[in-house]
């Protein structure tokens, strides 16, 4: 049996997911939730979903009783994440939702809540946590095979920007670069350490495009500290493109570059060059979400709810060191 997938905005992430979601096993795409009437009718078309199963975000509510669908999978602006996760969870339908997973943690606390609350299972579409080069990333820092890891340098950046998007937009976004991209820097940090960090520092980059970056940051570059030692910096940018991830142990380095874009990757240890698999991503993360509902199992710790809320922790962290110019500690 393949579980039902409804997509909640129809944008281009949205759009890859669908494609993507073709060659999974355990999932598939059933119904879509749309504000843009043409677009239920051209998706709606294209993926063969029947008008009963297409819907907007006014009458999104009635999903609770189609039986065709078991899974929400909410690819909106970031500041719509909370509110469809909660009444997805009304509507009892197991609930997936992009990252960053909402605008601070305490909407993270009220999304967990409300799937607790309906008996549904909730996860962040953390792609990465199925990516092999990122999970040998993971492997040789936590196993600690080059020994302990004292520096990682995670970086992502892509020039962009274009006015009127949603991104530049802080009630939308919730804040620049930082949301949007530095929250895979965040998660390679915790990933390959294994630890959440202890404090941060951070500061704002220059404003290049003064005319697009008012609301929220070009760039910003903070340092995470761990419990073990270890250090991360990170720099996250719509000035540039970069795409990297290094952590360097007591007797080794590790390496990918690209690293956290869709591939394809390449890495390479101490050891020599890495050689995995290029792996369809959205098909391995819906494979895996959907196997385990399917089997009735909690969802795996690395995508959960806490995760999402842990990355927001740090996140509203390091907008807190980056305006004040301090170090801001973080208890957990
Ligand atoms: P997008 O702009 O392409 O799509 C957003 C969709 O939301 C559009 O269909 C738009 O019509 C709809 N929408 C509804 N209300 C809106 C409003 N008030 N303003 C603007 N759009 C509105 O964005 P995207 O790149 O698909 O990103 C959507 C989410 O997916 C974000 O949270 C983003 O961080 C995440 N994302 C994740 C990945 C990944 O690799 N996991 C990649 C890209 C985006």
């Amino acid at each position: 049996r393949k579980l039902g997938v409804a997509l909640v905005g129809l944008g281009r992430y949205a759009e890859y997911m669908a494609y993507q979601v073709k060659e999974s096993q355990y999932c598939e795409f059933r119904a879509l939730v749309t504000g843009t009437p043409s677009k239920a009718e051209s998706w709606g078309k294209e993926y063969n979903i029947p008008e009963k199963n297409r819907y907007n975000y006014t009458n999104f509510d009635q999903i609770k009783d189609n039986p065709d669908v078991d899974i929400v999978y909410i690819i909106l602006p970031n500041a719509m994440h909370k509110e469809f996760a909660i009444r997805a969870a009304k509507a009892k339908k197991h609930v997936i939702v992009e990252k960053p997973m909402a605008l601070n943690p305490a909407e993270c606390e009220e999304m967990m809540k409300a799937c607790k609350d309906n008996n549904v299972q909730l996860a962040v579409g953390y792609r990465l946590h199925f990516e092999p080069y990122n999970l040998e990333m993971k492997r040789l820092g936590q196993e600690k095979v080059f020994g302990s890891v004292r520096i990682v340098e995670a970086s992502l950046g892509y020039f962009s920007g274009q006015a009127g998007e949603w991104r530049l937009n802080k009630k939308l976004a919730g804040g620049g670069p930082l949301m949007n991209l530095g929250v895979y820097c965040i998660q390679a940090g915790r990933y390959i350490t294994g630890e959440d960090p202890v404090a941060v520092t951070a500061q704002f980059g220059p404003v290049l495009r003064k005319e697009l970056f008012s609301e929220v940051e070009e760039s910003i570059t903070w340092q995470m500290e761990f419990p073990s030692g270890a250090i991360c910096t990170s720099t996250t940018t719509c000035a540039a493109g970069i795409d990297r991830l290094y952590a360097s142990a007591e007797q080794g380095h590790f390496e990918l570059s690209p690293a956290i874009s869709y591939g394809p990757f390449r890495g390479r240890s101490t050891k020599g060059e890495m050689d995995f698999p290029q792996i369809n991503q959205q098909a391995a993360q819906m494979n895996a979400i959907g196997k385990l509902l399917l089997d009735n199992q909690p969802m795996l710790d690395h995508i959960s709810g806490i995760e999402g809320w842990k990355d927001m922790k740090v996140i509203e962290a390091v907008y807190k060191a980056a305006r004040s110019g301090n170090k801001v500690g973080i208890k957990w």
